[in-house]
């Protein structure tokens, strides 16, 4: 049995037990059972950006038909368990290059949803540029969880986040990002490519100004030696700062939630641990532009990972390899199993290793993973004693009385 790990984070003496927050076995009997679906509706970007993990790794895809959008939906209501909660994913290229066709499977899903009383769930991430106000306002009323690309300040976004003549985008984004963190706060967010040259507090210092009340800050994903990926001196300024973070979270009354770390607190807190990424190839899976079936949008096209069709459904050899082999669980990594933070952690994601890091995190991941544990770890142990209710609203469990 493993025993009590002692760490010392910001001069704290923290005791963390990995036993008691180890995530249960996966039932992979119960696999596959489909809940969710990514659907690559336009299949490709409007802008090309220099960091773009689906134009290194992803072929060219044509835009879906009406048709084949009609049964991805279709098929998502029959495959999946009467009980289960739905949810559909547009976040592949860039979606509102066919607003239409975004708009349309939303209202059928929420039209078959009310009809069979289930519940479900709509998420698009944009790079925001084709927004306009009929499309947010369609998005506001449709009830869409909507998640918005944005590197931070102008002169870090426009490093990279640049259309097809080379300009930056950050000027045709900003009031829509303002705009939807009024009318829809809790349905908002922001995601930010941390890359070689970008300061975390900077990144997070500009969009909490900008009214965004949840966001999260990712690594660049990239063979170790690309140029931009975030490199030593990158990961220290995170990890100093969301030890920082952690600090004005334990004083502050409001501040805006960042929700990989959010993520670490529930997992200190032994909630919702699990010993796997995502629900790629088991829950979740990604129709492409010929109809053909994959375990996620970063999946699409690429024949090795095929795993069935809209005709014929789910092929179970095909999905049983995938989640033995690429979609292992974090307790079959070498890498993982040598890492004081695997209780913590899901693992990686299984894109990232399988395409860009030959089998292992792209590099910065596994580093970022590890400060949000220990800014996290020293958070729970700060308010566990003196304010466990302020520490369950900051995981997001909701007490009642
Ligand atoms: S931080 Fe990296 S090595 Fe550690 S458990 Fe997570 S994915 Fe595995
Ligand atoms: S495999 Fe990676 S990109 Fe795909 S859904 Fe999982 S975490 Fe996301």
């Amino acid at each position: 049995m493993a025993s009590i790990q002692q760490l010392t984070v910001m001069g704290r003496e923290i005791g963390f037990d990995p036993a008691s927050v180890r995530a249960l076995p996966l039932a992979e009997e119960r696999f596959p059972d489909v809940s969710s679906l990514a659907i690559d509706v336009s299949g490709g970007c409007n802008l090309r950006c220099g960091y773009c993990a689906e134009s290194m790794t992803l072929p060219k895809r044509p835009p879906m038909d009406r048709e084949l959008l009609v049964r991805s939906v279709e098929r998502l209501f029959e495959w999946s368990d009467p009980g289960a909660q739905l949810s559909i994913f547009f976040g592949s290229g860039e979606p509102l290059l066919q607003p239409e066709s975004v708009k349309t499977v939303g209202k059928l899903a929420r039209k078959m949803a009310r009809k069979n009383s289930r519940g479900l769930s709509l998420f698009l991430t944009t790079n925001g540029t084709l927004l306009n106000a009929r499309i947010i306002q369609w998005l506001v009323s449709d009830g869409w969880e909507v998640k918005v690309s944005l590197d931070g300040p102008r002169e870090v976004h426009d490093r990279f986040r640049t259309d097809g003549m080379g300009r930056g985008t950050y000027d045709r984004i900003e009031r829509h990002v303002r705009t939807l963190s009024k009318k829809i706060p809790e349905r908002f967010s922001t995601t930010s490519v941390l890359c070689q040259g970008s300061d975390p507090a900077r990144i997070f210092q500009e969009i909490a100004g900008l009214g965004v009340r949840t966001l999260e800050i990712v690594p660049a994903a990239a063979p170790p030696g690309a140029s931009f990926l975030p490199g030593e001196t990158e990961i220290d300024h995170y990890r100093a700062f969301i030890l920082a973070y952690a600090k004005r979270v334990a004083k502050s009354r409001e501040m805006p939630t960042i929700t990989r770390f959010q993520t670490q607190l529930r997992r200190v807190l032994g909630i919702g641990n699990r010993q796997i990424a995502c629900g790629a190839g088991r829950t979740l899976f990604a129709v492409g532009p010929e109809g053909g079936l994959y375990p996620c949008y970063r999946f699409v096209g690429l024949d090795a990972f095929k795993l069935g069709d809209l005709h014929t459904g789910l092929w179970k050899d095909a999905v049983q390899r995938f989640t033995a082999g690429c979609a292992r669980p974090s307790t079959e990594r070498q890498q993982c199993g040598r890492c004081w933070a695997s209780p913590l952690c899901d693992g990686p994601c299984f894109a990232g290793a399988a395409l860009i890091g030959k089998g292992s995190t792209p590099p910065g991941f596994c580093e970022m993973i590890r400060a949000d544990s220990e800014a996290a770890l020293w958070l729970a142990d700060t308010l566990r004693l003196r304010k466990p209710k302020k520490l369950c609203g900051l995981a997001g469990i909701h007490l009642n009385g």
